[in-house]
């Protein structure tokens, strides 16, 4: 059989530790027999970023603005533990945030859905993908201890328009104060790259925020979104048959509880955290979690939510067997040369994309899978546990 050809490249970024190993296995095993991959490649692990100064991440984001599409391994993001075992110059920063950073955009996290592995959430039948906004509000924050008989004042300076608002007076108390910002560029990239998605994914786009009490900051979001949309959008979601839904995040959360799935909820960004984590939690398991960076000018990079599982790497080092669930890893691949597929035309590779996502969810169908899932499987079968190596090659078997 000819292999599947490739005619642009994608910006692979290798990681670490048990994920690392994993990404080796899934080419060999799942990609290599069947398409003539075409990566240009990028060592994302530790060591690597270490020897460039960690150069390397940001040539990889820039080949990302090149091509188009990336996918990426997970990475260790130092801490001081990290800076000892691996004997590092300094504490490099979050690969994740540094092609963020570069990029600019939006993370949008989806569950994998799979039968017998059941959402706590009995009428979530089809995957609800969170769309968290991935800049500024407390995450970039100022604060401060104020001590009783101080007070606090919000100051904007720089124009004939200098103001002085005051937060609070502590004359009675002590207590804490907090500034943080936003501003409408990066609201405006993180509501096309919602309204982009949306189109792209056929779901509709709902989003919430607090602008009943936050009457300037979170109505701002508000206005900016409705904006862009009337502007730009309106006539390409009436065509796709999608809408777009704002309401308050309180009753956003009733709302998503009682759905059947199936949307895109856009987030600021303090919510998207804690909603994305919900979400997985809620739908079975992190490691069945995808997501993908979408950046306003329309580029793609795809990646495992989860880390580079730590303590499944030790074991394997020990020569171990290990059961590490790679199936988001799969899906980043699966989406990455899907969408480089789409982007060029490319029916087969297409296809190809298509065929392998449904191998790895029938595979698990069929009873195969890794530890972790064995333990929520709840289907037809009895769920037989496998090494990730055999997992890989049961799923290379419906492949053909
Ligand atoms: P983690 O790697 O996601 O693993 C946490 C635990 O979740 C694991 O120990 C394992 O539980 C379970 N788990 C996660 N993924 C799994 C999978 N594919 N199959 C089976 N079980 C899975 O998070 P972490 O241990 O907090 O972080 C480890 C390293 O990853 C850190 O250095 C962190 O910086 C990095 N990290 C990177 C990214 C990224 O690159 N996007 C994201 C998060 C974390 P059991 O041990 O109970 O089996
Ligand atoms: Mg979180």
């Amino acid at each position: 059989m000819d292999k599947i050809k490739m005619t642009t490249p994608i910006v692979e970024m290798d990681g670490d530790e048990m994920t690392r190993i994993i990404w080796g296995w899934i080419k060999d095993i799942l990609i290599k027999p069947y398409v003539n991959l075409r990566t240009e490649y990028y060592d994302l692990g530790l060591v690597n970023r270490e020897r460039t100064g960690d150069k390397v991440t940001h040539d990889a984001a820039n080949a990302i603005k090149t091509y188009g599409v990336g996918v990426k391994c997970a990475t260790i993001t130092p801490n001081a533990q990290r800076v000892a075992e691996y004997n590092l110059s300094q504490m490099w920063k979050s690969p994740n945030g540094t092609i963020r950073a570069i990029l600019d955009g939006t993370v949008f996290r989806a569950p994998i859905l799979v039968k017998g592995i059941n959402p706590y959430i009995p009428t979530w039948t089809a995957p609800i993908t969170i769309a968290r906004h991935a800049y500024g509000d407390v995450y970039k924050d100022v604060e401060a201890y104020v001590k009783k008989g101080e007070s606090a004042k919000l100051v904007v300076t720089g124009s004939d328009n200098e103001r002085d608002i005051e937060i609070f007076d502590f004359s009675k108390t002590g207590g804490v104060v907090l500034g943080m910002h936003n501003t409408d560029n990066s609201i405006t990239s993180f509501a096309k790259s919602c309204f982009n998605y949306a189109l792209d994914t056929k779901q509709d786009l709902w989003f919430s925020t607090k602008d009943t009490i936050s009457k300037t900051y979170d109505h701002r979001f508000k206005d900016i979104f409705r904006q862009v949309y009337d502007k730009e959008y309106k006539e390409k979601f009436e065509k796709a048959g999608i809408t777009y839904f704002y309401t308050l995040i309180d009753d956003a959360v009733a709302r998503v509880v009682r759905s059947n799935g199936g949307m895109i909820w856009a987030c600021k960004n303090y919510d998207g955290d804690v909603m994305s984590d919900m979400v997985a939690t809620a739908f079975g398991s992190l490691a069945m979690m995808t997501s993908v960076l979408v950046s306003p000018d329309g580029n793609y990079e795809y990646e495992a939510a989860h880390g580079t599982v730590t303590r499944h790497y030790y074991k394997y080092r020990d020569g171990k067997p290990t059961s590490t669930n790679p199936v988001a890893t799969i899906f980043a691949w699966s989406g990455a040369l899907g969408k480089r597929a789409q982007m060029d035309g490319n029916k087969e590779l297409a296809d190809f994309a298509a065929k392998l996502e449904k191998a790895t969810i029938g595979t698990i169908e069929d009873g195969y899978m890794t530890g972790d899932l064995a333990a929520l499987f709840k289907g037809d079968k009895e769920p037989v546990t496998m090494q990730t190596e055999d997992f890989l090659k049961k799923i290379a078997e419906k492949l053909g």
